[in-house]
């Protein structure tokens, strides 16, 4: 299983739900999630990078929040400003495991 490969599912995920307002299934259609998670969170690089498991210390916490709050609609979409900007942080951090677990690679 090569976990770089499904990083980068992640990141076209968020890039999804940003430029074609797709929404966000959250474990279901979270490519680690569905490969990691099961019925509890083990092994996932977001929680390798973090040190925390179910997403914490990621930005995902924020949007899940955001979204409960402000929305409280089925989907988990974009909705408002705010939205773009967590959506968009999500998509970096992504991004930024990526790039760290290729670094980690090329240092092996
Ligand atoms: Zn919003």
């Amino acid at each position: 299983m090569n976990k770089i490969k499904i990083m980068e599912s992640s990141v076209r995920k968020w890039e999804r739900i940003i430029n074609e307002n797709k929404s966000d299934g959250g474990v279901l259609d979270c490519p680690p999630c569905r490969i990691f998670y099961f019925t509890f969170c083990f092994g996932c690089p977001i929680a390798a990078y973090t040190g925390q498991k179910f997403c914490k210390g990621s930005p995902y916490g924020r949007w899940y929040w955001h979204q409960l709050n402000e929305h409280d609609k089925i989907r988990k979409k974009i909705y408002c400003p705010e939205c773009l900007k967590i959506a968009t942080e999500m998509r970096d951090f992504m991004i930024e495991i990526v790039e760290s677990m290729k670094a980690q690679k090329a240092e092996r």
